[in-house]
């Protein structure tokens, strides 16, 4: 794998909980160039469903929105965003402590972010109340082949 290599690909979608599936499938489908291990594709594929999940549910509340998923490869690090225009955060430091949740007679548990946190590398969400929210993400990939012969 060629270390300046550096491609980006960009995703928008409807706020259906059917696509965090979809979401989950399109960064696989992006980061297996980078020969990611099981283990290594099994967080980026968390931490994307814990996004759009979050988008979907919270950001337009179920109902219809527009939803904008973007992913780049820079040598062997992995960068992602995923972006909405629905009702945004209060307070985002808040939001991020580790089982906070403003849904919790639900089945929500709070720990999403605290997953994207642990799973990837580096965890950025910006937010403004009516405006949306962008999470961003990012993970160094050692990869399956990495460092043999
Ligand atoms: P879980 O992810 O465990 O099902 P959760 O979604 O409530 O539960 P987090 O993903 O950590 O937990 O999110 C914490 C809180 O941050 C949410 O309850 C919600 O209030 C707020 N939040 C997260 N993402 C968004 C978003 N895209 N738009 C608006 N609010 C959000
Ligand atoms: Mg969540």
């Amino acid at each position: 794998m060629r270390e300046e290599q550096r491609e980006k690909m960009t995703l928008t979608m409807e706020s259906h909980s059917r696509n965090e599936a979809f979401a989950r499938a399109v960064v696989a489908a992006f980061a297996a160039r980078l020969d990611p291990t099981l283990e290594e594709m099994e967080d980026i594929r968390t931490a994307v469903s814990e996004a759009v999940t979050n988008a979907v549910v919270h950001g337009y509340r179920e109902r219809a929105g527009e939803i904008r998923l973007e992913a780049e490869i820079e040598g062997r690090t992995l960068r992602l965003a995923v972006q909405d225009w629905g009702v945004g955060i209060p307070d985002v430091e808040k939001a991020m402590e580790p089982l906070y949740t403003t849904c919790p007679q639900g089945e929500r548990s709070g720990m999403g972010f605290s997953f994207m946190e642990a799973f990837m590398d580096r965890l950025q969400v910006a937010s403004a109340p009516g405006e949306g929210t962008r999470v961003e993400m990012e993970k160094r990939i050692a990869g399956a082949g990495y460092g043999e012969g």
